[in-house]
């Protein structure tokens, strides 16, 4: 075992920064000539930008990919009494904002090889929520680690129990299902700016995407103060919730090296792959669809390997993370929710084994070599 030569950053963000510098530092320079600090144009520009990018018909940006998620519900008249069905192997975000909206989170369990909601646990978990009295009104799929759920699975499950479908692509925003991108599958589809997603900007920021124009009114609504035909005629109750027009000429330079980004995530996952398969169970993409990458995560054989695997490449220099060590049913926060009635194994499984390793655009190849000797041990 070779140990590299230093402590390697587990996500990259100088090596993007030093590819475009000077293109941000114009775009910064703009707004500051500009001094439109709220809803500048860059602000539009971007919404138009992103929206032609997934295909989506309308773009609508907000302070940060939670805020989308609750925004979302808001739009679609999530209420107490109402439903809505989370994966319990995600980050919190995705389940916290259904309380906030006085509706009930109900877990499901996800896949074991794509970790994305299982279909047959959404049912099992639907007919449960109508056994507590609860009215089935919404399912939130989360791209996780940035490959996009089964939407022509998941989809028709919810039309049949008269649910619309929030797609969480906080992870997976620009990713590939069957010839579409996500951002353009679901009611509406919401993502997050936060920096170390794969489109981050510098500090916090986040949109929602919808094919319906009642829905893109309403969300432009609620994301000022529910706002009506002038700002000072409050029409509901909405959030302040906008994207920073700085973050805003960030994001412009950093799409437009977005999609040369997602192909360099390809490679490096590829490379990953090929040195690690045959060692440990790597992620597992379906046929037709494509990850971007937000993590590149293992399934370990044990939390034993697990810990064995951790102490290696941190001796190595070699940063890992788990995500998520604690599902959320089992948290305190929510483990009082309902959930799947037949238990959410492969939640606490995925939980107790999964291991992520470095993943950025601009990841040497040389230096994941070191990477995958440190960790094969
Ligand atoms: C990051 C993330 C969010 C929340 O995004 P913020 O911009 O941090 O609020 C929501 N869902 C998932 C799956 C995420 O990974």
């Amino acid at each position: 075992m070779k140990a590299l030569e230093m402590q390697l950053p587990f996500i990259d963000l100088a090596a993007q920064q030093t590819r475009i510098r000077a293109a941000l530092e114009k775009s910064i320079l703009n707004v500051l000539d500009d001094g439109k600090y709220i809803m500048g144009p860059q602000v539009a520009q971007l919404e138009k930008q992103l929206a032609d990018f997934c295909g989506a018909k309308h773009c609508l940006s907000c302070a940060n990919g939670t805020d989308a998620l609750q925004l979302a519900l808001m739009a679609l008249g999530v209420k107490a009494g109402d439903a809505v069905f989370v994966p319990s192997f995600t980050f919190a975000a995705t389940a916290e904002v259904v309380p906030l909206v006085g509706a009930t989170p109900v877990f499901v369990d996800v896949l074991p090889d794509t970790f994305n909601m299982d279909p047959e646990s959404l049912k099992r978990a639907i007919a449960h929520a109508r056994t507590l009295g609860l009215n089935p009104a919404c399912v939130i799929p989360v791209d996780l680690f940035g490959l996009p759920a089964d939407y022509d699975v998941l989809i028709p499950i919810a039309r049949e129990n008269g649910m619309k479908v929030i797609g969480d692509s906080a992870q997976g925003w620009g990713g590939v299902y069957k010839e579409r991108i996500t951002g353009s599958l679901c009611d509406i589809t919401t993502t997050s700016f936060f920096p170390a997603k794969p489109l981050g900007c510098y500090g916090d920021g986040g949109a929602l995407f919808t094919n319906d124009d009642e829905l893109a009114k309403l969300i432009d609504s609620y994301r000022v103060h529910g706002k009506g035909s002038h700002k000072y005629y409050n029409e509901r109750i909405g959030l302040n919730s906008r994207l920073d027009t700085l973050q805003a000429a960030i994001l412009l330079e950093k799409l437009a090296i977005y999609a040369d980004e997602v192909e360099a995530r390809q490679e490096v996952a590829q490379r990953y792959s090929k040195g690690l398969s045959g060692h440990y169970e790597t992620p597992f993409i379906p046929e037709g669809l494509k990850s971007i990458w937000a993590q590149y995560t293992l399934k370990l054989a044990s939390g034993e390997e697990r810990e064995a695997f951790q102490k290696r490449a941190s001796a190595a220099g070699v940063p890992t993370v788990v995500y998520y060590p604690v599902p959320l049913h089992r948290q305190n926060a929510y483990k009082d929710f309902p959930a799947d009635p037949a238990g959410l194994s492969v939640s606490d499984d995925l939980a107790g084994r999964v291991i992520s390793l470095p993943m950025h655009p601009y990841l040497a190849s040389q230096v994941q070599d070191g990477i995958i000797s440190a960790v094969i041990g």
